[in-house]
């Protein structure tokens, strides 16, 4: 018989840093930062196991997290959320996207996703008995056509799933985005995910349009975070959903049967930072401009080149003028033959745009990794 799952093997972000460790190179394929994590919040996980949280949390998430995330949504977004009924802290994002779709898409219906698209989208679908209905964004500046979107609703259609700032591409949406969004749900029973796991890397001034500025759209969505981003701790997995009563209600039930809860010291740790740090999320744009920007400067002395970043953590380079193959194939040649770690954009695809040749280079680094990298691109 068929299995579950029969499009899916290793992640292509494991793929890609197993072949970097294999060949020891430099390491921009899988997402993560190679700095350490805010000097509080080690302090405050290490007083949290001290002081003896260390069992179960509270399902939803202990109260002072929930509360310090309703407070920081009120601040950045404007949006009043009530702390007890619409906040769930979850292990990650990918366990609060997973449990949002099985909360609310039923076997049969369909799931609308943007090309490229973060993995874990499709089998948390398919596992639910749906399908995943792709629509491409623009190939050159990844932007939506919403008259796209607006064509591939179907009366089975459950959920759309946005994500800004956008894994790979970096492309932010915009108020007309967003007032396109609102036109193209109203009155229809369509849920909204909007993945929001970079909302706190943005640049050049720009606004994160967070779902939660638009109270029509934040009516019928889940919105999803990720400490891991904001804190520089991927490894610790911890993230949450913001969601109307009634739709956390439905989420809680998949969480609780699925993790229960999650990780009890760290929960205090983020309470604790978010309440007495916020300059850290304030100023993490200005943070990864910085190194954005360093990257940018030391790419034009090679022969990639580098794709507008508006925010997130990646960088798009197009190496059409240094090769000619696949995406794929030319990622595992630059680690296998020329030391660096990339990753592929075609995963993220169901049908990758012909002839595309782009990589992702995660700029979440120390300069020493970064120049360490550029040297060695250089020589392409
Ligand atoms: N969504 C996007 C767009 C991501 O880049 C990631 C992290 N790779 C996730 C979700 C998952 O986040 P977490 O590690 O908190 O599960
Ligand atoms: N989100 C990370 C990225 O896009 C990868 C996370 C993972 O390895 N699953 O690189």
């Amino acid at each position: 018989p068929e299995t579950k799952l029969p499009k899916v093997g290793t992640t292509i972000f494991t793929v890609m840093s197993q072949l970097a460790l294999e060949h020891r190179a430099v390491n921009l394929g899988q997402g993560f930062p190679d700095f350490a994590v805010p000097g509080r919040l080690v302090d405050e996980l290490a007083r949290a196991m001290a002081e003896g949280r260390n069992q179960y949390a509270p399902m939803t998430g202990i109260p002072a997290l929930r509360q310090a995330i309703a407070a920081k949504s009120e601040r950045c977004y404007g949006r009043k959320v009530d702390a007890d009924a619409e906040v769930t802290v979850t292990s990650g994002a990918s366990e609060a996207i997973f449990d949002a779709v099985h909360a609310v898409v039923r076997a049969g219906e369909e799931v609308i996703v943007l090309d490229p698209c973060y993995d874990c989208y499709e089998p948390a679908i398919e596992l639910a008995g749906a399908r995943a209905v792709h629509v491409p964004l623009d190939p050159v500046d990844f932007s939506v056509d919403w008259q796209r979107v607006k064509d591939a609703i179907s009366p089975r259609t459950r959920m759309l799933m946005i994500n800004s700032p956008h894994n790979p591409s970096g492309a932010m949406l915009s108020p007309d985005d967003m007032a396109a969004l609102a036109g193209l749900l109203r009155g229809t029973g369509i849920v909204l995910l909007s993945d929001e796991v970079y909302e706190h890397i943005v640049f050049d001034g720009a606004r994160h349009e967070s779902v939660l500025r638009y109270p029509e759209l934040a009516e019928r969505a889940f919105v999803v975070s990720s400490f891991g981003k904001t804190y520089h701790c991927t490894g610790w997995k911890v993230g949450y959903v913001v969601a109307p009563p009634a739709l956390s209600a439905e989420f809680r039930k998949v969480h609780q049967y699925n993790t229960f809860c999650t990780f009890a010291p760290a929960q205090f740790a983020f309470a604790a930072m978010i309440e007495h740090e916020p300059e850290h999320y304030e100023q993490l744009g200005a943070f990864y401009q910085a190194k954005r920007d360093r990257f940018r400067r030391q790419l034009l002395g090679t022969r990639l080149r580098p794709l507008p970043v508006p925010g997130g953590y990646f960088q798009l380079v197009d190496y059409s003028a240094v090769s000619d193959l696949p995406d794929t194939e030319f990622c595992r040649w630059l680690t296998i033959e020329k030391g660096v770690a990339s990753i592929p954009l075609s995963p993220f695809y169901e049908t990758p745009p012909a002839g595309q040749r782009l990589a992702r280079l995660c700029f979440a680094k120390e300069e020493a990794t970064l120049d360490a990298a550029i040297s060695r691109l250089e020589a392409l």
